[in-house]
């Protein structure tokens, strides 16, 4: 990625008026402020400043990934049914979001063979994984990828929440017993509350306690505080975490030990995911392990899915103001914004090019507003965009010997001296 690019340049537009066929405030904001670009419903695009941060959300994953023994790869999106219907989840009854698409056989179009269109990858890397576990001693294992998952949503109405066509972070762990598999589920959960508070919602996130669906009998939800939500949670503040509505009953309580605690009812968007799996799929598909005494043993998987535009899509929900997009720094499509206010003054303009240059020489981060608009325009766009710093150039800072920089999140105002601006 290139580290600045000129507003003059960027072929994107922002626009003012709200797209009428939006009902969320993610997409709004993001199509306004050209991030993304809608295809129809529930297929966006990412336009430039969307794909920075989209890149960025994907970065923060990928390092805390790595940090826990991830290792990255890719699969195909093309998946061969064989496999599926050995865990039985081909047919549209088991599996009810599935694309599925055809081979050409013949020289005429013929409907040949049935393909899958990936929206999970549980069966084929159990499947590849058999061509490279065979003894305890390659276990444990823990394989990610970011890769496009596609899912005929029937209600696609949150904006990049829930598309169509989207990209997950999907991982999955392999180990040889309940006990070591625990322990990751417990170290990929920490890692998910730090992967969400480096990209500004920790402080409304909460691991929630969910159902598991046909895999087990529980699953962990990263619910964020949110009235975009979907979901709805029960959050008990004393442990710092939360039950889905769909599970809340008197049993469940009892389990968690949280009988007579008073729990706060939140709508919440679930950007994150964890499942133990056991053996379902290893079963299935015949992952199997020797022991030490030799003995063949099934494979103890679980599975871990964030959508990293989900994310980006949650952060515009809980950051966004009235004005426009919030970003926090470490996801934000650049660091600064540079605004040069020259009403047409040689001196004010050379200056803003020159600290430009500067700024980019040092590799920052810039988006430069160096159009010839009104400031009115300026300012508005640049509220909407929603990078965290704006650095003003204009008469008046030219007289000052200082920029004035602004704090988008804050609106708070100060000056600062080049040299330390460029130390930053
Ligand atoms: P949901 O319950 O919201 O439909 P899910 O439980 O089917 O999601 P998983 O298969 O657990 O989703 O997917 C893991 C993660 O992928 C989710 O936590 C979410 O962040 C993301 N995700 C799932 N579906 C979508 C979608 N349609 N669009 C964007 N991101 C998605
Ligand atoms: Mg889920």
């Amino acid at each position: 990625m290139t580290h600045t690019i000129r507003q003059s340049v960027l072929f994107t537009k922002t626009r003012k008026d709200t797209p009428k066929d939006e009902v969320s405030k993610n997409a709004q904001l993001l199509i306004r402020a050209g991030y993304i670009h809608k295809e129809m419903a529930g297929v966006y695009s990412l336009l430039p400043l969307g794909l920075r941060t989209f890149n960025n959300v994907v970065q923060v994953i990928r390092e805390e990934m790595d940090a826990i023994g991830g290792q990255e790869m890719i699969m195909t999106a093309l998946q061969d049914p064989e496999v599926w219907k050995t865990s039985g989840r081909w047919e549209d009854t088991a599996v009810d979001i599935w694309f599925k698409t055809h081979l050409h056989s013949g020289e005429q179009y013929h409907e040949g063979a049935e393909l899958g269109i990936a929206n999970t990858h549980e069966e084929p890397l159990t499947r590849m994984l058999k061509d490279h576990i065979s003894s305890y001693k390659d276990l444990p294992k823990f394989i990610y990828q970011f890769q496009t998952k596609f899912r005929n949503e029937t209600r696609a109405k949150s904006g990049i929440m829930r598309t169509r066509e989207f990209v997950m972070k999907d991982l999955y762990s392999f180990n040889t017993d309940e006990k070591s598999f625990r322990e990751f589920y417990e170290k990929c959960a920490e890692a998910y509350l730090r992967i969400f508070n480096r990209i500004g919602i920790g402080e409304k996130t909460y691991r929630t306690f969910a159902s598991g669906g046909s895999f087990s009998r529980f699953s962990d939800e990263f619910q964020t505080i949110s009235d975009a939500g979907e979901d709805m949670i029960y959050i008990n503040d004393t442990t710092g975490t939360a039950l889905n509505k769909e599970v809340n009953t008197t049993e469940v309580i009892k389990d968690l030990g949280w009988e007579g605690v008073s729990l706060r009812e939140e709508r919440a968007i679930e950007v994150g995911n964890i499942f133990p799996l056991g053996t379902r799929f290893s079963d299935a598909i015949g992952l199997t392990y020797k022991n030490e005494e030799g003995e063949e043993l099934p494979v103890v998987m679980g599975s871990y899915g964030i959508g990293p535009a989900r994310a980006m899509g949650t952060v515009a929900e809980v950051l966004s103001d009235e004005r426009g997009l919030v970003w926090p720094e470490e996801i934000a499509p650049f660091k600064y914004h540079l605004v040069v206010l020259d009403n047409g003054t040689e001196e004010v303009r050379k200056e803003a090019e020159r600290l430009f240059r500067e700024m980019e020489s040092r590799s920052m981060s810039v988006l430069f507003d160096d159009r010839d608009v009104r400031v009115g325009e300026k300012f508005a766009d640049s509220d909407l965009i929603g990078i965290p710093k704006r650095v003003i150039v204009s008469e008046k800072t030219l007289a000052a010997g200082e920029y004035e920089l602004v704090t988008r999140a804050t609106g708070a105002t100060t000056y600062i001296r080049e040299q330390e601006l460029l130390d930053n």
